[in-house]
């Protein structure tokens, strides 16, 4: 395949997931009659640009229904860190009631909403109709679409400029990274500021981060490969925070390079020369990940058995796409994990795709006691533990699996 960014032939493998369905792709009791739709899972990095990429298949419309069931707002934790996101850009950028801040892939809103109670007027676009819908029910105006350089242009004609622009955990998802980005530049004030937050690719690689592969995350970012990107339409980044976010994220900041006058801090040379050291862009730094991540699968796979040979129920938290990567990599299915509890009450009823576990409400743990809870979001590993500590009571325990299998009794709180 040609490379999403730099147009390339890429060819260097870096972790064959074999085949799955869209994460997101959540089953009703009536589907489970019906066959599922896969897709291969494979990742490439290009040698000419060093962009991590999934392998082309399938058409963006196939992963983003308007049913996506993904809302921002479920996570306190997720809600914590975007009022901190607002709380930091308004006195930084000097953001007004004359300013405007516009977030693309603005989901229900959550992060909007912090701009909008600081007296910011906002704007969201966001393609998937279930999360606008919610969005408005916040007094949010949102555009319904997806980005690109002509939406961004159209926007520009009616008179849109803007002093920010959030694009977080949305840079990762786009399938044409060029049009997107020069969509960024077209939209911002000639001072206006854009912010990217995605997974850092040293920490994915480092860490053996392997479930945050999956069909809707289309590129894998470094800090360099980001900025080689963004120059080449019309961005320039001038400054990056490290963030514990998504077992270790980059908020990465732009401004146009025809008329941005902010200069560059020194940490932008700090996080590439560790990711210089780390070797993100050599060839042999990609050639074991596949091994690691077997490693994970094996373990993992070895552990659930011995648990059923003991007798011991295992429930999973958190229908993630992450658990979905997980799960059908290896092979498990509900003799292995009876159950996932899940928060967002949209997903409760349903079932995971491909592994068809079903999917409950949180008070599913209480009334049927599971021995073992396997985390899947292991990112917010943390909070699902605070919060589910009574398993203690009948003796029950914590799993996680990556980046390696590590067991401890509720009441541990280590992680
Ligand atoms: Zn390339």
């Amino acid at each position: 395949m040609r490379c999403r960014h730099c147009g390339a032939e890429v060819s260097l493998p870096v972790i064959d997931l074999g085949s799955a369905p869209p994460s997101n792709a959540y089953l009703k009791a009536e589907d489970l009659n019906a066959p599922e739709v896969w897709f291969p899972l494979r990742v490439l990095v290009c040698e000419a640009c060093w962009l991590v990429q999934t392998e082309d298949f399938a058409g963006r419309e196939d992963l983003f229904s308007a049913d996506y069931a993904y809302l921002s707002s479920i996570s306190a934790t997720w809600r914590a860190h975007v009022d901190a996101y607002a709380g930091a850009m308004t006195p930084k950028l000097g953001l007004t009631a004359d300013s405007l801040v516009v977030e693309i892939a603005a989901n229900d809103g959550i992060l909007l909403e912090c701009f909008q109670k600081r007296g910011i007027p906002v704007l969201g676009v966001e393609p998937t109709g279930f999360a606008a819908a919610r969005a408005r029910e916040r007094g949010l105006q949102i555009i319904e679409s997806f980005f690109g350089r002509c939406l961004a242009a159209q926007m520009r004609a009616d008179g849109i400029g803007a002093d920010l622009i959030a694009a977080n955990n949305v840079l990762a998802h786009v399938p044409d990274i060029n049009d997107f980005t020069s969509g960024i530049a077209e939209l911002l004030k000639p001072d206006g500021v854009a912010t990217f937050e995605f997974p850092h690719l040293l920490n994915l690689i480092g860490e053996t981060q392997f479930d945050t592969i999956y069909h809707e995350h289309f590129s894998y970012l470094s800090l360099a490969v980001a900025e080689r990107v963004l120059a080449a339409n019309g961005l320039q980044v001038f400054d990056v925070e490290e963030l514990p976010t998504h077992g270790g994220s980059l908020r990465v900041f732009a401004q146009r390079r025809d008329t941005g006058k902010r200069t560059v801090a020194d940490r932008v040379e700090a996080v590439k020369a560790r990711e210089r050291d780390a070797g993100l862009e050599h060839p042999d730094t990609y050639r074991n990940f596949q091994v690691r991540a077997d490693r994970i699968k094996d373990d993992l796979v070895a552990f659930l058995i011995g648990e059923r040979r003991s007798g011991r129920t295992v429930a999973a938290y958190g229908a993630a796409a992450k658990g979905n990567t997980l799960l059908n990599y290896a092979g498990v299915r509900p003799d292995l994990v009876s159950f996932v509890v899940d928060r967002n009450p949209l997903k409760q009823g349903q079932f995971l795709p491909g592994s068809r576990i079903p999917i409950l409400a949180e008070d599913a743990i209480v009334t049927r006691k599971p021995g073992t809870i396997l985390i899947l979001p292991w990112n917010i590993a943390g909070e699902i533990i605070r919060n589910t500590s009574h398993i203690a009571d009948w003796g029950g325990r914590f799993a996680l699996a990556v980046p390696e299998l590590k067991l401890f009794p509720a009441g541990e709180r280590s992680v």
